[in-house]
């Protein structure tokens, strides 16, 4: 399995995923020339995905859903508030799914769960296949248990690490997108977000990506910190984190399975 992430925040979120020839498009936040780009820079290209994932219909998260689904003809797979939201129109391209259940997709299964968020139905996912497991969860006010349980045993996580609160009361924002931000059906704190990872006890995942970050309240430095500070109080400092940017493509992860399987090529 391998991940890229290629923007990340409120100006557009795009991750890549593939494992054993099974690519996913998750989020497509980006202006849809960009994506292509990004995708064609990573030696794929968009006629071959297996499928557009979205967490929620946020145009952050969705602004390209539409033209790249139609162009391509690659499947959106999403809960029914979420495709009711974006009115795609094509029935055929259109694949709802619900929190619990799991959906395959190629060499891919696909978890979602429910999150809390301010709009229908909106969702994180779990990723499993024969060479990894990863999940994503942004754009969430608070991590319930049920979406706690998901971030147990993972190769990598790439959960959401928004602000950090003392930026975010002090700075311009307006009283009540502070509020919005803060809220249960906003967005996770980098303290949240430490707490969520200490919250797989003893089944941290083996990486941690922090995502979503604010440009205006937050900073790596800033999530990077708190969320440190909270691992290594809890016996986890040797988990390795890292940030997303909010603009580039930045990270790329390949699981331990993956890498032994491609040694060969590079023999
Ligand atoms: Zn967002
Ligand atoms: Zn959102």
């Amino acid at each position: 399995m391998q991940v890229w992430s290629f923007a990340s925040g409120s100006d557009g979120n795009c991750y890549l995923l593939e494992s054993e020839g099974t690519t996913l498009l998750v989020e497509c936040g980006r202006p849809y020339g960009q994506i292509r780009d990004l995708v064609e820079s990573v030696g794929l290209d968009l006629d071959s995905l297996g499928g557009i994932v979205l967490t929620h219909a946020h145009g952050d998260h969705s602004r390209s859903a539409r033209t790249l689904s139609h162009t391509h003809r690659i499947p959106i797979y999403a809960s029914h508030g979420t495709l009711g939201a974006l009115r795609l129109g094509d029935p055929a391209l259109v694949k709802p799914i619900e929190s619990g259940k799991t959906y395959s997709v190629g060499q891919l299964d696909v978890k979602p769960f429910a999150v809390p968020h301010d709009c229908r139905e909106p969702l994180g996912f779990r990723f499993e296949s024969g060479t990894g497991r990863a999940a994503i969860a942004t754009d969430l006010g608070w991590v319930p248990h049920n979406v706690a349980r998901q971030f147990r045993d993972l190769d990598l996580l790439v959960i959401e690490s928004n602000y950090d609160p003392h930026l975010l009361h002090t700075g311009a924002y307006p009283y009540f997108l502070k509020q919005r931000v803060s809220g249960t059906y906003g967005h996770l704190s980098n303290a949240a977000a430490g707490e969520a990872i200490v919250a797989c006890h003893d089944r941290p995942p083996n990486l941690v990506w922090l995502a979503h970050l604010s440009e205006q309240n937050n900073s790596p430095r800033h999530a990077l910190q708190t969320v440190g500070r909270i691992l290594r109080r809890h016996g986890l400092g040797h988990v390795p984190i890292k940030t997303t940017h909010h603009r580039r493509s930045n990270l790329r992860w390949t699981s331990a399975i993956a890498r032994e399987r491609q040694l060969p090529l590079f023999a």
